[in-house]
C-alpha cells in the first residue's frame, strides 16, 4: 500500500501529524498541504509535513489518490463542497473530525459515488495546535475510530485500517452514533470541565497576586485541556450538544451530591465520594 499523492486539508496539529507518521512508515510519497494561511503552508514545508502546499482545497485533490481532512468539524461540510467536483476516482477519502454524525452525514450529500469515504477520529491530540506541534509519533498505540457508510466495501475497510494500522493506531470501527456517545464522555466532558474550571478559578482568584501565586500542580493539572483551540473546541462541543448535555447533567448530579455532603458536614459520605471516584479512576485508566 503506498499513495502517490495525499492531500492533506487542514495541515495542523493532526494533519501534520499524519502527514509525518504516514511519511515515516512509507505509506505516502508526495503530500500537498493545505491550509487557510500563508504562516501554516510555510511552517508545513518547514517541519517537512508537506512537499507542495495550497491554500486551494479542489487544486490539492485533483490528483490525489488518498484525501485526508482535519479541519475544525464545522468547516468539513464546506470543504466538501470545495473538493467534490475534483476528486479523482478511486480515491480513498477520510477526516479527522471529533464528531461523526454531522459529518458523515455531510459526506452522504456531498460526496461523489466514483470515491470512498470513511470517517475517521484519532483518540490522539494535546493541548497544543498548529503544524509546529506536530509529531510523527502522535497516533502510536492511540484508538483510532472509523466510521464506514452503509455501501463501505470490506475491501476499502481493510485498505482504511491499514492505513490507521501504518500511523501505529489501533482501528475500532464503530457508527457515527454510537462514536459520539462514547466521545461525549470520555472526550468532550473532560475538556468542557476543564474549560470551566479554568474559568472558575480565574474569578475565584480575581485580581489577587496572593491567591495566583499559589496556583499549583493540581491546577495545572485539571485543566491542561483548556488550553485546546477555541475554534476547534467549539465545533467539537456544539456538534455533539445532546451527548454532551446528558453527561454534563451527569456531571451536576455528582457535584450537587458532594456539595451536600460539604454543606451538611457529612465527612462519611464525603469519604465514601471521594473512595467510589478514586476507584473509578483506577478502573478506567487501568484496564
Ligand atoms: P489545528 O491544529 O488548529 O489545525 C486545523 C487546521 O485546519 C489549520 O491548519 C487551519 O489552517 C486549517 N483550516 C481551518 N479551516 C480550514 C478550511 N476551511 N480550509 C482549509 N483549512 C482549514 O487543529 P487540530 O487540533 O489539528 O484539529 C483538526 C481536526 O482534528 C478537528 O476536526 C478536531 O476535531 C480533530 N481532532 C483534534 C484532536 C486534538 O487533540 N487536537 C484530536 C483528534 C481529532 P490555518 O492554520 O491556516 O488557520
Amino acid at each position: 500500500m503506498r499513495y502517490k499523492r495525499t492531500a492533506i486539508i487542514g495541515i495542523g496539529l493532526i494533519g501534520g501529524s499524519f502527514a509525518l507518521a504516514a511519511k515515516r512508515a512509507g505509506i505516502v510519497e508526495t503530500v500537498v498541504g493545505v491550509a487557510r494561511s500563508d504562516e501554516t503552508l510555510r511552517a508545513a514545508l518547514e517541519v517537512s509535513a508537506a512537499d507542495e502546499v495550497t491554500t486551494d482545497s479542489a487544486e490539492a485533490v485533483r490528483e490525489a489518490d488518498l484525501v485526508y481532512i482535519a479541519v475544525p468539524v464545522g468547516a468539513t461540510r464546506g470543504v466538501f463542497e470545495q473538493i467534490r467536483d475534483s476528486l479523482a476516482p478511486g480515491a480513498l477519502v477520510t477526516d479527522a473530525g471529533s464528531t461523526k454524525r454531522e459529518v458523515m452525514q455531510a459526506a452522504a450529500e456531498l460526496l461523489p459515488d466514483h470515491v470512498t469515504f470513511i470517517g475517521g477520529h484519532p483518540m490522539a491530540g494535546s493541548e497544543q495546535s498548529g503544524v509546529r506541534a506536530a509529531r510523527a509519533d502522535l497516533f502510536e498505540e492511540a484508538v483510532y475510530f472509523l466510521i464506514p457508510t452503509d455501501t463501505t466495501s470490506q475491501e476499502d475497510l481493510d485498505r482504511m485500517q491499514q492505513v490507521v494500522r501504518a500511523l501505529g493506531a489501533i482501528p475500532s470501527v464503530q457508527t457515527a452514533h454510537n462514536h459520539d456517545r462514547i466521545a461525549a464522555a470520555t472526550s468532550h466532558l473532560p475538556h468542557l470541565v476543564s474549560a470551566a474550571l479554568a474559568s472558575t478559578v480565574a474569578k475565584l482568584a480575581g485580581d489577587n497576586q496572593e491567591v495566583q501565586s499559589f496556583v499549583g500542580t493540581g491546577f495545572t493539572d485539571t485543566t491542561r485541556l483548556a488550553e485546546g483551540s477555541p475554534e476547534v473546541w467549539r465545533d467539537i462541543l456544539m456538534s455533539n450538544a445532546d451527548n454532551l448535555g446528558d453527561s454534563v447533567e451527569e456531571l451536576i448530579g455528582a457535584l450537587q451530591t458532594l456539595t451536600v455532603a460539604l454543606r451538611e458536614a457529612d465527612s462519611a459520605a464525603c469519604e465514601r465520594l471521594l473512595t467510589e471516584a478514586q476507584q473509578a479512576r483506577w478502573r478506567l485508566t487501568n484496564q
